[in-house]
């Protein structure tokens, strides 16, 4: 059956009447999927597909989205239905309209993003396992912060890299056993984390209000967020003053920022190759030339 008809079964109008798909356009900026805008004059619909395999990763967008929502802290785009039609996987999401963030959105988006962190829970994980790209992320529950970066984010990703071509394991392994060190002077807390938060990860909607979207959700330190903030740049000065007034850094986050980014560079070099695993590499010596 194709996507646009499958629609009509899964969303309906106020009234009760099926979503009527009219028109629909492909639009770009995604790094992974496909996407369209698809409305029928009355509704719009952002509409994401992928292949067949990739059905979970968008039952697994939805339930972050969901996620983000429940917290009742920054904007998102509600997830419709997900599914398979048409020998592809899709998840159909609110239409909002959106532009690159200013200073004020960007100040708004700190205070939030910090309401969003103060939601907690007793482990570190999530109920599912999400992708962060394309790439699996393994969120199995755990007590332990430290045990759950160096497994689930660090090895996962070097292990990848390595069938991948780039052999970084006996570094990574040095640094995943100094890891303790990193947190002699400190204790992160659960937090829930959109997990993928790159500039291009975050708009304004016509409100002036900043939307957050495309999560790898799951709980975790607070500063990994806040370090891919800083990767590749995206969030103005008003961004960092908003959180930090709303909830304080710990000073040693200048040293953890560049760890907690080595997992996207990992990831990045696993998505991308090229130059990502070089520079992979010149981060654990840096890291564990600091400790
Ligand atoms: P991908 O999963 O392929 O990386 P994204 O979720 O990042 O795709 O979306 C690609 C682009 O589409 C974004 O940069 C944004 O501009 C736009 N977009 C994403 N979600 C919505 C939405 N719900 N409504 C309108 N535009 C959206």
């Amino acid at each position: 059956m194709p996507l646009w008809t499958d629609l009509s079964q899964h969303i309906t109008d106020a009234t009760g009447a099926p979503f009527q798909a009219r028109r629909q356009h492909s639009v770009s900026g995604g790094c992974i999927n496909s996407a369209y805008v698809v409305e029928d004059g009355r509704q719009r619909y952002f509409v994401k597909t992928n292949t067949l395999d990739k059905a979970a990763m968008f039952a697994a967008e939805a339930a972050g989205l969901q996620a983000i929502l429940a917290s009742r802290t920054l904007r998102a785009p509600h997830p419709i239905c997900h599914g398979v039609a048409d020998g592809n996987s899709y998840l159909v999401l609110e239409f909002i309209e959106m532009e690159n963030g200013s200073g004020r959105s960007a100040a708004f988006l700190g205070e939030q993003l910090a309401a969003m962190h103060r939601v907690t829970t007793s482990r570190y994980g999530w109920d599912i396992d999400n992708t962060i790209g394309a790439t699996s992320q393994i969120n199995t529950w755990r007590e332990d912060w430290i045990h759950f970066y160096g497994e689930h984010r660090l090895r996962f990703q070097l292990d990848l890299a390595a069938r991948n071509g780039y052999p970084l394991q006996a570094k990574g392994e040095k640094l995943i056993n100094r890891l303790p060190d990193f947190f002699t002077s400190y204790q992160p807390h659960p937090a829930l984390l959109h997990g993928d938060l790159w500039g291009g990860n975050w708009g304004e909607d016509p409100q002036g209000k900043p939307v957050i979207f495309d999560p790898a959700l799951y709980y975790g330190d607070r500063e990994a967020d806040l370090a891919m903030t800083e990767l590749f740049g995206g969030f103005p000065p008003p961004f960092y003053a908003a959180y930090a007034a709303a909830y304080p850094l710990d000073a040693g986050y200048a040293t953890r920022k560049d760890l907690y980014n080595l997992y996207h560079i990992l990831n990045h070099f696993n998505l991308f190759g090229g130059g990502y695993g070089g520079q992979a590499a010149r981060l654990i010596d840096r890291l564990l030339a600091e400790l």
